[in-house]
């Protein structure tokens, strides 16, 4: 068998880790449906999203952040972390930095 090495020229790589396509009606592979977006994430997790998700198991509606949303496990029936509170939908009017 041949190995072939192929250096990719530049940056053609698509970084994975930062495909966040979060959709509402997308469900991930717990059964975790995106409800909507919510809102700006918390101060540890800056420039994410929070979004609304439902648990298909128990209802359960919790929120957490784009970058998480496709590993997420309900927190009340799938042993997963408790979720993020969710934010306002409204945004503040001084939402500034
Ligand atoms: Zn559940």
């Amino acid at each position: 068998m041949q190995l072939k090495t192929y250096i990719a020229p530049g940056r053609a790589a698509r970084p994975s880790a930062r495909a966040t396509t979060v959709e509402p009606g997308r469900v991930n592979h717990h059964s975790q449906l995106v409800v909507r977006r919510a809102g700006r994430a918390a101060d540890d997790l800056q420039g994410q999203n929070i979004y609304v998700l439902r648990c298909n198991g128990c209802g359960h509606e919790y929120g957490e952040a784009g970058i998480r949303v496709w590993q997420r496990k309900c927190p009340v029936c799938d042993g997963g972390k408790p979720g993020l509170p969710v934010p306002a939908e409204e945004p503040s009017l001084f939402d500034s930095l």
